[in-house]
Formats: structure tokens, C-alpha cells, sequence
């Protein structure tokens, strides 16, 4: 159990590759940190510093209150899981698991009650006498996991775990990776660029990009508030609606107007949130907005109840899921995704109405892309 705190840290690879920048945050004991964002943002980098595997080129890291920029890894008391396991072919399961241990000159009995008893949250104590080549990806997985628990560390670090996995038991895993640092109450880092992942397990979520921390919160705050443009288009499936508009005063209200030449939209925003006095320095000027496909809505009581954010729309096509449909729609010219309810009827092809609910619109400068409504 521990705390990890990051302050100021940074890392240039040879060559004056610049991986991460200024990377500020205080994990508190028994988190479940997830770092995310596309590839090449500094998410790996970031945690191998922790692990001790990379240098650190500038700032401080600490665990607990001890400053460990010099610590060497196997002193650090941290367990890392990497993507594809790393397991001895040559070593059954039990061998796996216990040779860290083993190398520690830890007591043959409590290395057998370690191993048994991590097998056993893992369930995978019918396997101890197989090699990893007897074993399924996922089974494998549990095992890399397994070899990680039975060292008791302070923090666990895992580095895309699940990447190697079939959809199906990736979705299983998470949920049991969850259920893991619940059991275990440590404190966990995980590295992910898949933002599902990130939302389902994380209690904090570090959304970074081009080696620049853009946001650090709960998943939940996250996708209610993001920061910025990057944030909000990153997090949440399917992905924010986007589009540039121009922000007007009409008797009193802000309307976000949108669309080419005559081809134009228009939807009133709340006074909350359009008189906000960051949003009215906007007024007469260019925005970008975002709305989630899930606050775009085509049930005919919600359209009549919402007139001033009711826009005309043309249905391009719709994806049926079951319970839910992805619709498709052109409206002012711009391309919009709305996922309604399948039980309402959505007739493809036609002229119809929809509505955005207004609460839910972010605004975002268009130089800066930060949000100006949170
Ligand atoms: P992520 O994990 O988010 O995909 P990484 O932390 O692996 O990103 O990489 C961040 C940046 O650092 C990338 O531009 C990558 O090419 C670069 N990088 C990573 N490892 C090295 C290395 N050993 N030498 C030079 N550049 C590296």
C-alpha cells in the first residue's frame, strides 16, 4: 500500500525525443490510476519511470514520502504486469509465480502459501503444473498477474494488459481486474489507450496526449466535463458530435448557429450556460461545440417539448445494435451520429426533426480548444 507522487516529471530520450512534460499528480493509496490516450503520448514512458525501468530526466518521483529518482526497480517494492506476460516457457505456472520470490530467498512454505493463495483469487489453481504453452491468452494473463501478486508489492503497475485478449475476454478481465484491486486494496497504475477500459476501472483517469497531461479526473467527471476539445472527442463512444458555429445574442438568449451558406441551424442554450459571463465574451464570434450522440433526440415528445433546440434533419442511414440504433443524420450540412432507443421509429432516408438537449453542449474556444461552458 502507498501513495505515488509525480511532480514536475519529464523524460527526453536520446536523440532529443521529448516523451513526457511536466507531469504533476499525487495518487493516493489504494487508487486505481489508468493513464490514457493514442499511442505515442508518454503513457508507457510515464509508468516505466515509475517502475525504475527509464530513467527520469527532470522533477521528482516519490513513493510514499521517500524520493526514489535513484532507487534502483527491485527496490522500489512495485510489481509490473507487461502486455505480453513475459513468462519462462520453460517454467510450469507454479514456477512462474514463485521464481521472483525464489530469487529473494524467500522460505519454501511461504512461497507454496503465497503462490496458493493468489492462484486461488485468480482461479487458476488447477493449472500450477502446466506450461505457459498449455495455457489460453487469458489464462496466461492471470498467471503474469498472479506472479505480480504473490510479491505483496506497494503499487502495481500494468502496462496494456489486456491488449493481447479476444474482445470478449477482455470485458471478463476488466471487470475481474476491478474485483482484483478491490481484494487487494493497492494501489494500481494501468496503462490503456482503450478509453472503455479507462472509464469502467479507473477511479482517477489521466487523459494525456503528445506527452502533455490534458485532464485528470474521475471517469464519471471526465465525460461530463472535459477540458478541452482532445478530452471530450477522446472519451466516450460513439464519439462527440463536433462543429464549428457562430455564437449569437437574440432578445437576451445565446444561440449556437451552425451550417453552410444558406443551409444554416440554430439551437438556444440554456441560460445557464449561455449567460455564463466566459461564455458571453463569445457572443458574435466563431465557437466549436460538441454534443454526445446520446443527447442528440429523435422521440417526437422530447422534440415538442424542446422547440428552440429542435433542428431539421435528414436520416442518412441507421446502424441497428438491438436495444440501441447509431442514426446518421445531415443536418445544415454538417454530419451528426444520434443513438436513440430502437422502439423509436426512425424512418431512413426522410426529412425529419431531431433535438439536441442544450444542458448537455459543450463550447470550446476554436484557437485554444479549451472548453469555455464547465
Ligand atoms: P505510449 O505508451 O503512449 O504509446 P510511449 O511512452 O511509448 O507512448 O512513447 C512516447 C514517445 O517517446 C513516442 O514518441 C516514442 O516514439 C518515444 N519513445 C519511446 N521509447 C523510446 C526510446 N527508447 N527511445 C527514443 N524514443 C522513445
Amino acid at each position: 500500500m502507498a501513495s505515488v507522487t509525480l511532480k514536475g516529471i519529464g523524460k527526453t530520450y536520446s536523440g532529443n525525443v521529448v516523451a513526457v512534460t511536466d507531469f504533476n499528480m499525487e495518487i493516493q493509496d489504494k487508487e486505481f490510476i489508468v493513464l490514457v490516450g493514442p499511442s505515442g503520448c508518454g503513457k508507457s514512458t510515464t509508468l516505466r519511470m515509475i517502475a525504475g525501468l527509464e530513467e527520469i530526466t527532470t522533477g521528482s518521483l516519490y513513493i510514499d514520502d521517500k524520493l526514489v529518482n535513484d532507487v534502483p526497480p527491485k527496490d522500489r517494492d512495485i510489481a509490473m504486469v507487461f502486455q505480453n506476460y513475459a513468462l519462462y516457457p520453460h517454467m510450469t505456472v507454479f514456477e512462474n509465480m514463485s521464481f521472483g520470490l525464489k530469487i529473494k530467498k524467500t522460505h519454501r512454505d511461504e512461497i507454496k502459501r503465497r503462490v496458493l493463495e493468489a492462484a486461488k483469487i485468480l482461479e487458476i489453481e488447477g493449472l500450477l503444473k502446466r506450461k505457459p504453452s498449455a495455457l489460453s491468452g487469458g489464462q496466461r494473463q492471470r498467471v503474469a498477474l498472479g506472479r505480480a501478486i504473490v510479491r505483496n508489492p506497494k503499487v502495481f503497475l500494468l502496462d496494456e494488459p489486456l491488449s493481447n485478449l479476444d474482445a470478449k475476454l477482455r470485458t471478463t478481465m476488466r471487470a475481474e481486474l476491478s474485483k482484483l484491486h478491490q481484494s487487494l486494496q493497492t494501489t494500481f497504475v494501468y496503462v490503456t489507450h482503450d478509453q472503455t477500459e479507462a472509464m469502467t476501472m479507473g477511479t482517477r483517469i489521466v487523459v494525456m496526449k503528445d506527452g502533455f497531461v490534458q485532464q485528470i479526473a474521475p471517469p464519471q467527471e471526465l465525460f461530463d466535463k472535459p477540458s478541452n476539445l482532445f478530452v471530450a472527442t477522446f472519451m466516450g463512444t460513439p464519439q462527440m458530435n463536433v462543429s464549428k458555429a457562430t455564437l449569437l445574442d437574440i432578445d437576451g438568449v445565446s444561440w449556437l448557429q451552425f451550417g453552410e451558406g444558406t443551409d444554416k441551424a440554430r439551437v438556444a442554450l440554456p441560460q445557464w450556460k449561455g449567460r455564463k459571463p466566459e461564455v458571453l465574451e463569445y457572443i458574435g464570434r466563431s465557437v466549436i461545440f460538441g454534443i454526445r450522440p446520446n443527447d442528440i433526440h429523435g422521440e417526437e415528445e422530447y422534440i415538442k417539448a424542446h422547440p428552440d433546440s429542435a433542428v431539421d434533419a435528414k436520416v442518412e442511414f441507421i446502424e441497428h445494435l438491438g436495444a440501441e440504433s447509431n442514426v446518421f443524420l445531415k443536418i445544415a450540412g454538417a454530419e451528426f451520429a444520434s443513438v436513440v432507443d430502437s422502439r423509436v421509429k426512425i424512418p431512413s432516408n426522410a426529412a425529419v426533426s431531431f433535438a439536441f438537449d442544450t444542458d448537455m453542449i459543450h463550447v470550446f474556444d476554436p484557437d485554444t480548444e479549451e472548453t469555455i461552458t464547465n
